[in-house]
């Protein structure tokens, strides 16, 4: 599965470049300062002003999982991911988060991903900074974003099934 096209779809306006650092040895990890990763979501903040209200830029792609840094303004859409768990690491800002229940006006836009407009059901929990949640591949999920707040967060896409 392509990752970086999933990301496009998934947040809307991503770009694909990747961030990190290139001048430092193999051996290095990859590694993402808040301040590095909250400038570049600042960007994201202005891209997501001249469009739907959320911007995405993967960071780096791996091959079984990628680090995607998320802007919203407002709502996502509900998403089902069949063959992917995501990793939410609230940077800043907050959101509802809601899993479970149903997908309403359901499509599918590619091979095992469904999007669709709100989640009947479900349950809704409140993301904070420095919060972290885990949704298994195949479970409904959205975040909605009120209008005067906003949110930044890290997804790591895991790839759970094949
Ligand atoms: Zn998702």
């Amino acid at each position: 599965m392509d990752t970086d096209r999933l990301a496009k779809a998934i947040l809307g306006d991503a770009n694909s470049r990747e961030t990190a650092p290139k001048d430092q040895p193999k051996s290095a990890a990859d590694h993402w300062t808040p301040a590095v990763l909250l400038e570049r979501a600042a960007y994201l903040r202005k891209m997501a002003a001249q469009g739907n209200g959320s911007a995405g830029e993967m960071l780096k792609e791996y091959p079984q999982h990628s680090a995607i840094l998320s802007f919203r303004s407002r709502n996502g859409e509900a998403e089902i991911h069949d063959r992917f768990a995501d990793f939410f690491i609230i940077l800043a800002g907050g959101t509802t988060l809601i899993t479970g229940g149903t997908v309403v006006g359901a499509k599918t836009i590619a091979p095992g991903e469904t999007r669709g407009d709100s989640i009947e059901g479900g349950t809704r929990q409140e993301l904070k900074v420095g919060d972290v949640a885990h949704v298994p591949a195949g479970t409904p999920h959205q975040m909605l974003v009120s209008s005067e707040k906003t949110m930044t967060c890290l997804v790591i896409k895991v790839q759970e099934a094949v």
